[in-house]
């Protein structure tokens, strides 16, 4: 009796590793998401808490 286990996979693979402070350019790992969007994030190097400060690698790859 062959039977796949039913395991739910949550859909939180999008959230990136790190994101990046734009005021400093620095990395930060101090961040919430929450159903798939940035809800918190603070960088411990400048202070900035405004998330639309904050941009993943891929987002800064794509800024002019
Ligand atoms: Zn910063």
């Amino acid at each position: 009796m062959l039977r796949f286990a039913q395991h739910k996979l949550t859909a939180m693979g999008d959230e990136p590793e790190y994101l990046i402070c734009l005021q400093c350019e620095t990395p930060t790992y101090q961040f919430e998401y929450h159903n798939g969007k940035l809800a918190q994030v603070v960088c411990n190097t400048c202070g900035a808490d405004d998330v639309s400060d904050f941009v993943t690698e891929a987002e800064l790859e794509e800024q002019p």
